[in-house]
C-alpha cells in the first residue's frame, strides 16, 4: 500500500461542489475556518465521483469531538465508545468523525503506543490511519475542502474507475474484525454495480458463519439496507451465491435449495423485483411485506404438514409463523412493529381462500387486506395457489368498488420509517460501525 497518497487536482476530477449538500459543505468551511482539516468522506465522496446522488454526507477532520462542538452551536455528541459529532440542520444531520486509527488486532491489543496510550479499539488517528481503517478502497477516499482536492491513499480513484470493490488490507483480518463487511460487499457490488475482487471474494465462502457472531439488531438494520436499497435482487443473488444468504435466513435457504419447486424462489424474486420498482417508482416500503415475503415458504411448509395432521388452516399458519420467527429472530432481529404485521399478512392468507357468504366483504375493512391481496397476487404469480383465487378477490374489489392495487408490496398505513425509501439526507443518527 501506497505511503503517499495519490492527490488528484480540482482540474483533475469531476466533483463538483454543486453537487455536495449546502449543510455539508458549510461544516467544511467552518471547520477549516477554525484551523482544521476538513475533508468529505466515504460513500459521499464515492457517489459523486460515479456521478451518483449520494445518501449522506460524512466529514472526517483533526478537530476532536469536544472542538466540532466548540465550532457549531447545533451540534451533538453521541457515541461512548467512539465520539461523534452530529451537526443538525433542521433535518439534515451532518456526522463529523475525528480521524481515528484501525482496530489493533489481537496481538496489539496490550501494546502501549509511543504516548503510552494503551492502544484500544478506536483511538484517534491521523488522516492515513482514518483512510486505511475503512472497507473499502473506494470508500476510503477524502475531499479536501483546503484545495478541492481528492486524496487516494489505498487507489479507490482508479478501483473506481475500473468498477472494482476491493477491501483494504488482509481480507481474511478484515472480514474477522467485523463480518458484516461481508454484507456490505455484496451491498456495494449490487449497488453500485461493480465486481468484487478476487481476494476480496476469495475468503467470504469459508467465513460465511462468522455472521453469527453479529448482534440480530445490527443484522436487521443491514438487511433493510441489502432489500430496501433499491437493488434487492441483485443482493439476494449476490448473497446466496456466497452463502451468506443461508447464515441470515437458514429456513429459507433450505427450502429454496430443495429442487422438487421453482415457485418459493420465484415468489422470492418476484417479491424483491416489486420492492425494487416501488423504491425506483418513489414508493414506500415496509420491512413487514419485505420478512413476510423472506419467510413464508418456510411458514408455509409447516402449515401444511400441521393441516395435513388435521389443524385447522388459520391455526396451522399462526402456528408454522410462531415457530419460524422463534428462529429467525436468533438471527436477524425484527422490531415488533413490523413482526406483527407481518404475521397479520400470513394469517389473512388463510382466511383469503375462503370466498363464500359475508366474510370476503368483511376482510376487506381488514387494515391489513391490502397488504395481504398484494401477497396473494404475488404467490399466484409465482404458481403456488390457483391464479383463479386471486383473479376472484381482484374482480370481488371491483365490484365492491374498491380499486385493487396491482402488485403492491406494502402494508397499508405504515410508512416505513427505517429502511426503504432512498433517503437524501440523514435524517436520524446512523452508527458507523
Ligand atoms: P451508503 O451510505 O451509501 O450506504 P457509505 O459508504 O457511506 O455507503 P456508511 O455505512 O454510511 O457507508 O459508512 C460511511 C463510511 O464509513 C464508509 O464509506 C466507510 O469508509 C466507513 N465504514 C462504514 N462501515 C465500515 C466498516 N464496517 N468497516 C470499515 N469501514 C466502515
Ligand atoms: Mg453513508
Amino acid at each position: 500500500m501506497p505511503k503517499d497518497p495519490i492527490v488528484i487536482f480540482r482540474d483533475q476530477h469531476t466533483l463538483s461542489r454543486a453537487n455536495i449538500s449546502p449543510n455539508a459543505l458549510k461544516v467544511l468551511y467552518r471547520l477549516k475556518a477554525a484551523g482544521y482539516e476538513a475533508h468529505l468522506v466515504g460513500g459521499g465522496v464515492r457517489d459523486l465521483l460515479l456521478g451518483r446522488e449520494p445518501k449522506d454526507f460524512d466529514v472526517a477532520t483533526d478537530a476532536r469531538p469536544e472542538d466540532v462542538r466548540e465550532v457549531f452551536r447545533n451540534c451533538r455528541l453521541i457515541g461512548r465508545r467512539f465520539r461523534l459529532a452530529h451537526v443538525h440542520f433542521g433535518r439534515e444531520i451532518i456526522e463529523v468523525a475525528t480521524f481515528r486509527a484501525g482496530q489493533a488486532s489481537e496481538e496489539t491489543n496490550d501494546h502501549q503506543t509511543d504516548e503510552g496510550m494503551l492502544l484500544r479499539d478506536n483511538i484517534y488517528g491521523n488522516i492515513e490511519q482514518d483512510a486505511l481503517r475503512r472497507d473499502f478502497t473506494v470508500n476510503a477516499l477524502y475531499y479536501n475542502i483546503a484545495d478541492f482536492s481528492i486524496i487516494d491513499y489505498a487507489g479507490g480513484v482508479e478501483d473506481l474507475r475500473q468498477g472494482v470493490l476491493r477491501l483494504l488490507g488482509d481480507p481474511e483480518t478484515r472480514y474477522r474484525e467485523d463480518p458484516v463487511r461481508m454484507l456490505r460487499a455484496v451491498r456495494f457490488a449490487a449497488k453500485l454495480g461493480f465486481r468484487v475482487a478476487a481476494e476480496t471474494e476469495a475468503p467470504i465462502g469459508d467465513l460465511a458463519p462468522l455472521l453469527a457472531d453479529v448482534p440480530p439488531a445490527r443484522l436487521f438494520e443491514e438487511v433493510l439496507k441489502l432489500f430496501l436499497g433499491g437493488t434487492a435482487v441483485g443482493s439476494f443473488e449476490r448473497m446466496r451465491q456466497y452463502g451468506l444468504f443461508a447464515q441470515l435466513f437458514p429456513q429459507t435457504e433450505s427450502c429454496l435449495s430443495e429442487l422438487d419447486h421453482e415457485f418459493p424462489l420465484t415468489l422470492v424474486l418476484r417479491g424483491l423485483e416489486n420492492t425494487d420498482n416501488r423504491i425506483r417508482e418513489d414508493k414506500p416500503v415496509t420491512p413487514a411485506f419485505l420478512f413476510a415475503v423472506l419467510l413464508w415458504e418456510p411458514v408455509r411448509q409447516i402449515a401444511e404438514r400441521l393441516e395435513s395432521d388435521g389443524m385447522l388452516p388459520y391455526q396451522a399458519i399462526q402456528q408454522g409463523a410462531a415457530d419460524v420467527i422463534a428462529l429467525q429472530l436468533a438471527r436477524v432481529s425484527l422490531p415488533r412493529r413490523f413482526g406483527t404485521p407481518m404475521q397479520e399478512i400470513w394469517a389473512l392468507q388463510a382466511r383469503l381462500s375462503n370466498t363464500r357468504g359475508k366474510r370476503p366483504r368483511r376482510l376487506l375493512a381488514h387494515p391489513r387486506f391490502r397488504a395481504a391481496y398484494d401477497f396473494l397476487l404475488l404467490r399466484a404469480a409465482a404458481g403456488e395457489v390457483d391464479s383463479g383465487l386471486a383473479e376472484w378477490w381482484t374482480a370481488f374489489q371491483a365490484e365492491e368498488g374498491e380499486t385493487p392495487a396491482v402488485a403492491v408490496s406494502e402494508a397499508p398505513g405504515r410508512r416505513s420509517r427505517r429502511g426503504g425509501r432512498r433517503r437524501r439526507r440523514k435524517p436520524a443518527p446512523a452508527a458507523q460501525e
